[in-house]
């Protein structure tokens, strides 16, 4: 299980399982949010605790970010509509776990700015990004 927390504590996410990768990605959102993102379906197994406010970027966007409204930070992403099988994607913000509890998650390599594919894993990891 992973747990993660805005600056003031107001927004916390909770992982109850293992996280397999982290994505960095760096698309006009990604790279300026400095996200590292873990994904799952709700329902599953990322719970979320507190009040949030969601930027959409359109007002068709597919996905919304949530913020914390007292210290700004972005805590998670989630899908603004169900798939076909009635699920909603999410991902939580690895940034506001704790470096020890998420350092060494792989990092896999999004081009969300050009091809909208991934890239080749390099081995870094999240303690490859972090300091
Ligand atoms: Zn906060």
């Amino acid at each position: 299980m992973i747990e993660g927390s805005c600056l003031c504590g107001s927004v916390r996410w909770r992982f109850a399982g293992g996280v397999e990768s982290a994505t960095i990605c760096n698309c006009t959102a990604c790279r300026r949010y400095g996200a590292l993102w873990a994904y799952d379906w709700e329902p599953g197994l990322i719970s979320i605790v507190g009040e949030t406010r969601v930027f959409q970027r359109r007002a068709d966007s597919p996905l919304g970010f949530h913020f914390c409204p007292q210290c700004g930070c972005i805590a998670f992403w989630r899908g603004t509509g169900p798939d076909e099988a009635g699920r909603i994607r999410i991902a939580v913000n690895l940034r506001l776990a704790e470096p020890e509890a998420v350092g060494q998650i792989v990092l896999d390599i999004f081009d969300g700015l050009q091809t909208f594919e991934d890239l080749p894993r390099d081995g870094r990891c999240i303690s490859d990004v972090w300091a």
